[in-house]
């Protein structure tokens, strides 16, 4: 058997063993209910050899009609429970991942093409986001404002309704929690649309939780491209709040969907994160965390570290130790426990990482090491993978020093002093993350302080907490994901007044006439 129909293979024992198998697979999770789409065909690749994996069909608008009446009534529900017991339920529920959680993983390690520890730890995640933000359920509490005493005016948070959210393909499982956790502790119903690239980790989350208490319709998937069922989401008159994950291009259309119905958005865009090594960092620290902060995840994640700065007199130590490291990445299959960098997750991603590395050599870079496939995979493995790849001699003015290049690939820069360090990390449109790796404590701050960019990391990279908000400037986005920041952007402020002295209130001006 070759490696494809072994995944072919795999792939229908895990759909099946979640119920998800019918004539093409049931990709929908809608008003409690596993459904077929009934929209055009949509063919998934196998990212480590790029032979077809499954097909299966778009949700389109119909399906979106049926999950924001379902979203509406599980809301409905939801609210009429006390705060405390929608953060029991939301708790209890969890327990029906318990015995899922290795089938979870080899699911989105297949579809994703991602190593199958990262997602082993990914199942670990959608715990975190519940178990923390069930706990926000009873303590959202409002405010009460010091108004003049004639008043009392009092500040209380209401959910919006039914929000849409929209994820990308980079870590589904991860962004699904991390989205829907704070959406129904602040008492909302969903309905989110993953991508059409990585459709059945979300269903079977929302599934499971479903299974373990939650209100039926509360939560409910539903899959297609963005041109057909995203659209439909976007545009529906029930949705009243969008939360968009994935690319600058599409973030603008999301947001203007949103605007022509006056419906807010969140947008969770891309990076083009600056890591800044001084002279005076620990160096082995620095490379341990420059390697990591781009090769992780294959580059396919929105904070890698792609810009590393390095001041000029280490510059050749640390971009040579940097490449070393590189080299001694194990790049292999998906499912292999020893990978530690898997292929990209598609054809278009793979072509445009190899087309950005050839234009930026055009222009003038450098490989120091990677640049192509990576040598000793097993000949079956003509899939998207890419070495590790590092790339000298690049200019601020390059496409590669100011686009996303989502893959495995690492420009650095030189710097000379402080200054130039800033002002190069701020020279882009992004602004996600950044890093500063530096043993004076006043100049890490310093810097920190100066980089325009959502979360700053100081002799680190990449600690990331569902604790603390996390979100972009610039072409990054707006709008915050996780800690209370996140609950709140799920919420909408009621003031109310209360008059308790009306002859004072006039004296205050606030007369009741
Ligand atoms: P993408 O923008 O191509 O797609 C994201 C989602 O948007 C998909 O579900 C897609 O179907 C949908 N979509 C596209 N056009 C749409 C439309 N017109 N209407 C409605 N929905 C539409 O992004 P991608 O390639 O899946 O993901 C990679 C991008 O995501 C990178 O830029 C990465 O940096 C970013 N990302 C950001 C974060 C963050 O938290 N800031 C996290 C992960 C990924």
């Amino acid at each position: 058997k070759n490696l494809n129909q072994h995944a072919c293979e795999q792939l229908t024992m895990l759909l099946e063993g979640f119920g998800m198998t019918g004539a093409t697979p049931l990709s929908n999770w809608v008003d409690g209910q596993l459904i077929e789409g009934s929209g055009d065909d949509i063919v998934l690749t196998n990212p480590a050899t790029g032979d077809t994996l499954v097909s299966y069909r778009d949700a389109g608008g119909v399906l979106i009609e049926r999950a924001t009446a379902a979203a509406q009534r599980g809301q409905r529900q939801w609210i009429t429970l006390t705060a405390s017991e929608r953060g029991r339920r939301m708790n209890a529920a969890l327990r029906a991942l318990d015995g899922h959680e290795e089938a979870l993983a080899q699911l989105e390690s297949l579809v994703a093409g991602k190593p199958i520890r990262d997602c082993r730890a990914e199942v670990g995640k959608v715990r975190e986001m519940f178990e923390y933000y069930a706990g926000w359920c009873d303590k959202q509490h409002g405010e009460v404002i010091p108004v003049p005493t004639s008043h009392l005016n009092y500040v209380r948070y209401l959910p919006y309704g039914v929000v849409g959210q929209i994820t990308p393909w980079n870590a589904p499982m991860f962004t699904c929690a991390w989205q829907l956790a704070p959406a129904i502790a602040a008492g909302n119903g969903v309905v989110l649309k993953p991508s059409e690239l990585t459709p059945f980790t979300s269903v079977v989350i929302a599934k499971l939780l479903e299974s373990g208490g939650l209100p039926q319709g509360l939560i409910n998937i539903v899959n297609g491209l963005g041109k057909t069922t995203g659209a439909a989401l976007t545009g529906h008159p029930t949705i009243s709040k969008l939360v968009f994950v994935g690319s600058p291009q599409s973030g603008r259309m999301i947001a203007e969907a949103g605007a022509r119905r006056l419906v807010p958005s969140v947008l969770e865009l891309g990076g083009k994160s600056a890591n800044i090594v001084f002279a005076d960092a620990r160096l082995d620290d620095a490379v341990a965390g420059a390697q990591a902060a781009i090769f992780a995840a294959a580059g396919q994640s929105c904070v890698a570290g792609s810009r590393l700065l390095i001041e000029r007199s280490v510059f050749d130590e640390v971009t040579s130790r940097l490449a070393r490291a590189a080299e001694q990445i194990q790049v292999g299959l998906p499912s292999d426990e020893a990978t530690r960098m898997g292929p990209l997750q598609n054809n278009r991603q793979f072509e445009q990482v190899t087309r950005m590395i050839d234009t930026a050599v055009a222009a003038g870079a450098r490989v120091l090491t990677g640049g192509k496939r990576p040598e000793g995979l097993p000949e079956e493995a003509k899939g998207y993978f890419i070495a590790p790849t590092v790339l000298v001699d690049v200019t601020p003015d390059m496409e590669i020093a100011q686009h996303e290049v989502f893959g495995p690939v690492l420009i650095a820069m030189a710097f000379d002093d402080e200054a130039q360090a800033v002002q190069l990390a701020n020279d882009t449109r992004f602004g996600l993350a950044g890093a500063v790796w530096s043993q004076d404590v006043a100049r890490a701050h310093r810097v920190a302080g100066q980089l325009r960019a959502g979360t700053v990391w100081i002799n680190s990279y990449k600690a990331i907490s569902v604790m603390s908000p996390f979100g972009g400037f610039g072409d990054s986005g707006f709008g915050r994901s996780s800690g209370l920041e996140g609950l709140r952007e799920y919420s909408v402020p009621q003031s109310i007044w209360v008059e308790t002295a009306p002859e004072a209130s006039v004296a205050f001006g606030y007369g009741n006439g």
